[in-house]
């Protein structure tokens, strides 16, 4: 080991290998993977190997293709086999709801080029006869699913990183890790101490031991798995024999099962639902290349149900059970990324399918690591996206409820209850006792909606409209009508403060900064001119701004900041989180209550929309925006928390004679449908620009060299290649959710802006057996099955929508060619909402208040 490198990577297992090799690859080679025992010696060793590309995050799905894509690279490179096989898989439904879950999955596959297929039960065992067909409904076929050698494949890498320069220590476990004012990382190691300007976690196991050492407490956990190999089987054999070809990958949703043969028997491995975390404070030191004790029993209800719906497996021998641990992350998706308040340590951990992800998530971070972004959206994986509030605990109660719920239906409107309530407003109490249904939000219970009085407070989960639709319907008339008042306490709130501060907002945003109390919106870009940020900022004293924006990107958002900020200390950044909580009223009234609860004139006149004032709202001291989401007449109201029931009270009183009600953000996030408004994660996300999100207003190129104005310049000369648009949908009793295709009638034409993601020309058999090696699989989207259907073609796809209750419409936002941007004829588009394809319209005006005469007043 040398004194100093550029980059020290801790952990040998799959993760850490696969960052060693994508730093390399990227050009760095004075780097180093330091490894406290052999190469695989967490959970990498035991894997049961599978990988596949579906993931609930499309943009997490990408990265796993590019993970299974990777391998014929790294065996040419390395020149060790990764023990390829790829099968195929099918997934089974055993429901009606499984297989709306599976149709949806099949739209979302389509814009992004998976070559998936909706197939019978018969079709099914077609390809897998060891399962009786009639416990289920359908099954959904994707070819590009197999299993691999995990040891091997881990191998693959790290001879692939060492041929491009890298080093790799092993038997040599990290200790300590310091930091010098300088920013250099003292990694303590048994055989001495390796300075350098970067650190990765990549720890697997001890991801979270690691943390600690610089006083992190990862959101990570492991849990026990199980599988068993059965002994060989005769039918296995038999099938080998008959087809020419290997048996495929099966996943039981019911069963919670997957299985895939290995050698000549089969392996069965199960996510049950009585699981148990393993070490859940501390892991132990000495845990080597072990296996922990098998548990049957824990796992009998799914062996139970397996072997019912696969007899072919209920009567071979079980050769062997493994039971080993590994980790997880709250939501199931990894952590990747530089920690926000630390400078240069990044983590690449919590990933539980390192075969399907371990590629991406190396890429990623490499990326990251050397351009200064991952050039991707990565959002899905970003360690940012926990607050303080994933302590151990919550982790645990997540871990394991994410664990037991791997292979169950998550419901668009279905909120998981495990570790809830974890942060509360002082309101919490009164809404509940108004029969609102609550909701997290990154962390913080928010009103939902109101259930009518002596009703359960509960959503009936459902893909389809359900029982919250008739209350946010009046939810939002009223508030339309006369007066509604909502907690908004889940924004994210920042102060920016200093004699550097304008010019600090001014570099970082792309509108120019307001006077002294006025308002702007403004996106922010990173250098390659993608959207990173959307922001509403007041100009609240000489140098100190307000800024608000998404409370899920707060510590992406301080991060960035943070990385920004001028080192002579002109600019102080300060973060509320919730030591800032609001309240939001709109509607056409809503000037006449405020003009009752305070002692200034509020008159559209003296202030005017986009006017910011500090005022006291029914006695307590606030600061109020002339601005609403819901793109009415409205105010945001903020106060420190021990404020926040008196004016709450104070609002509810005063708006008795107009009949205030109460709305929560279903009803919020309805009337900001009908204004075309988008939504931060949703609409707005990295891999857009400002040009392609619709966000020309907003972007003055005019003004100071802001970040990211080069690319912008460039994409706005070119001319955006999708664009976000606002649609009417023709839809029946489901709306859109997000993430459903947009077809077009296009006559085949290919605008090139989807699929293209599994052009990786390994072999793979279509669901009768034969191989396509190099044939549609290799050429691309326009090749991919269900691209294309007759005039029709899928064009782009649906960020979110709902249904837009004030002006009856169902509405969906999403993106399109730019070049059918603006055609708002009928019949041009149908989005395809749980397998039905129905017609939708471009609506360019919101259907809402077109001329924003409303929130104008
Ligand atoms: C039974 C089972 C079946 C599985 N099946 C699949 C599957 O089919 N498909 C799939 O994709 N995934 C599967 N997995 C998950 C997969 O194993 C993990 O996703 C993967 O191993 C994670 O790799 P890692 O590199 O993050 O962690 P690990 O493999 O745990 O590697 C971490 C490494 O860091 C080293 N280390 C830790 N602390 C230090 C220190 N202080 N100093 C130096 N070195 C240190 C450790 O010794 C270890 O080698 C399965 C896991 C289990 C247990």
């Amino acid at each position: 080991m040398k004194s100093h490198y550029k980059a020290v990577v801790i952990g040998g297992g799959v993760v850490g290998c696969s960052v060693l090799y994508h730093l390399a690859r990227a050009g760095w080679t004075d780097i180093v993977l330091i490894e406290r025992s052999e190469l695989t010696s967490g959970s990498s060793w035991h894997a049961a190997g599978g990988f596949h590309t579906l993931n609930g995050d499309p943009n997490v799905a990408k990265l796993q293709a590019y993970t299974v894509q990777l391998y014929k690279e790294l065996e040419e490179v390395s020149g060790q086999s990764c023990s390829l096989h790829l099968t195929g898989g099918v997934m089974l439904a055993d429901s009606p709801e499984r297989m709306d879950f599976l149709r949806l999955a099949h739209a979302k596959g389509r814009y992004l080029g998976m070559d998936t297929e909706l197939i019978t039960p018969s079709e099914a065992k077609a390809m897998f006869p060891l399962m009786d067909e009639s416990h289920f409904v359908g099954a959904m076929w994707d070819p590009v699913e197999g299993h691999l050698d995990p040891s091997g494949t881990t191998i693959a890498y790290s001879k692939a990183a060492k041929k491009l320069g890298a080093e790799i220590v092993l038997r040599n476990p990290v200790k300590e890790l310091t930091q010098e004012p300088d920013g250099t990382w003292n990694v303590v190691t048994e055989q001495g101490v390796a300075k350098c300007e970067h650190v990765v976690n990549c720890g697997g196991l001890w991801a979270r031991e690691i943390g600690r050492m610089v006083g992190v407490e990862l959101p990570v956990l492991a849990m026990e798995h199980m599988y068993l190999l059965t002994e060989p089987m005769p039918e296995v054999e038999a099938f080998n024999k008959e087809t020419g070809r290997e048996m495929i990958g099966v996943l039981d949703f019911k069963g919670e099962i997957y299985t895939r043969q290995e050698r000549n028997g089969i392996l069965l491995g199960t996510y049950e639902k009585a699981c148990k975390p393993w070490s859940p404070v501390n892991t132990p030191w000495d845990f080597g290349h072990e296996l922990l004790a098998p548990d049957l029993d824990r796992i009998a209800p799914s062996l139970e149900i397996g072997f019912k719906h696969f007899p072919g497996i209920a009567n071979a021998g079980i050769k062997q059970v493994i039971n080993g641990p590994f980790t997880f992350a709250p939501d199931g998706n990894p952590l990747v990324g530089p920690v926000q308040g630390l400078t240069n340590f990044w983590v690449a951990c919590g990933v539980m399918a390192g075969f399907s992800q371990g590629g991406g998530v190396g890429l990623a971070l490499s990326n990251w690591m050397v351009n200064g972004d991952p050039g991707f959206d990565v959002w899905g994986m970003d360690v940012a996206r926990w607050g303080e509030w994933a302590s151990l605990r919550y982790t645990n109660a997540k871990v394991r409820e994410n664990y037991s719920r791997r292979f169950s239906i998550r419901f668009p409107n279905e909120e998981l209850p495990a570790a809830r309530p974890a942060q509360t407003t002082p309101l919490y109490d009164t809404m509940v006792g108004q029969n609102a249904v609550m909701g997290d939000s990154w962390g913080l219970e928010t009103p939902l909606w109101f259930a009518p009085k002596g009703t359960e407070p509960k959503d009936i989960v459902s893909f389809h409209r359900s029982n919250d639709f008739e209350h946010i319907g009046n939810e939002v008339r009223k508030t339309r009508e006369s007066v509604g008042v909502t907690e908004i306490a889940n924004f994210a709130k920042y102060e920016v403060s200093g004699t550097g501060s304008e010019d600090f907002l001014n570099r970082l945003m792309t509108n120019k900064m307001p006077k002294k109390g006025r308002i702007v919106l403004t996106p922010m870009l990173n250098e390659l001119g993608r959207l990173i940020g959307d922001f509403t900022i007041a100009k609240t004293g000489d140098e100190k701004f307000m800024i608000w924006g998404s409370s899920a990107a707060q510590k992406y958002h301080m991060r960035w900041f943070e990385k920004h900020l001028p080192k002579d200390g002109s600019v102080r950044i300060h973060r509320f989180d919730q030591t800032l909580v609001g309240l939001s009223i709109a509607g056409p009234n809503s000037q006449k209550l405020l003009q009752k609860l305070v002692d200034v004139d509020v008159s559209s006149k003296a202030f005017r929309f986009m006017d910011f004032r500090e005022m006291a709202v029914g006695g307590a001291p606030c600061l109020v925006n002339r601005i609403t989401y819901t793109g009415d007449l409205g105010y945001e109201i903020w106060m420190q928390p021990a404020y926040q029931r008196l004016v709450y009270r104070a609002i509810k009183e005063a708006g008795e004679e107009f009949g205030i009600v109460d709305f929560g953000m279903r009803a919020l996030l309805s009337m900001r449908l009908e204004k075309n408004f988008p939504t931060w994660f949703r609409e707005l996300r990295p891999i857009y620009g400002p040009f392609e999100g619709a966000m020309d207003r907003f972007i003055k190129m005019e003004k100071n060299d802001f970040v990211g104005r080069e690319a912008a310049a460039k994409e706005q000369q070119d001319g955006p290649k999708l664009r976000r648009v606002s649609l009417v949908v023709d839809a029946a009793d489901a709306d859109v959710m997000g993430d459903e295709p947009i077809w077009a009638k296009v006559n085949g034409k290919d605008f090139g802006t989807v699929g293209k993601t599994h052009d990786f020309g390994a072999p793979r058999f279509d669901k009768s057996g034969k191989e396509v090696r190099g044939s549609s699989a290799a050429t691309g989207a326009s090749a991919v099955r269900g691209l294309h259907d007759g005039e029709w073609s899928v064009v782009g796809w649906v960020t979110s929508g709902g249904y837009a209750h004030y002006v009856g419409k169902s509405m969906a936002q999403g993106y399109v060619p730019a070049e059918l941007a603006d055609d708002e004829s009928a019949g041009l588009f149908e989005i395809e909402i749980l397998g039905h394809r129905r017609k939708a319209r471009i609506n360019i005006e919101p259907p809402f208040d077109p001329a924003g005469e409303k929130m104008r007043g």
